[in-house]
């Protein structure tokens, strides 16, 4: 049997789960795992860009699917 592992870069800790990172700068990349502590500036960065939950910002709904939404409604209204 074989079982991968990926560890923490940092604190190479087996009982916390690592992601992996990829870090890119000025044309250099380079990868790195981090368990849930050690990724906590990477994840500061995703938190930041994502919108916040609850609070949508940007909704946007074309006429057609407003439309096959009342469509739908409606035949389901007509089968019970
Ligand atoms: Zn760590």
């Amino acid at each position: 049997m074989k079982v991968s592992l990926t560890v923490c870069d940092v604190c190479q800790d087996r009982r916390r789960e690592a992601k992996t990172y990829g870090v890119v700068s000025e044309g250099r990349t380079a990868e790195t795992d981090r368990c849930a502590e050690h990724a906590a500036p990477f994840e500061a960065l995703f938190a930041a860009k994502e919108p916040r939950s609850g609070r949508r910002r940007y909704q946007v709904t074309t006429m057609e699917e407003i439309e096959a939404r009342k469509a739908n409604q409606a035949s389901a209204r007509t089968q019970s």
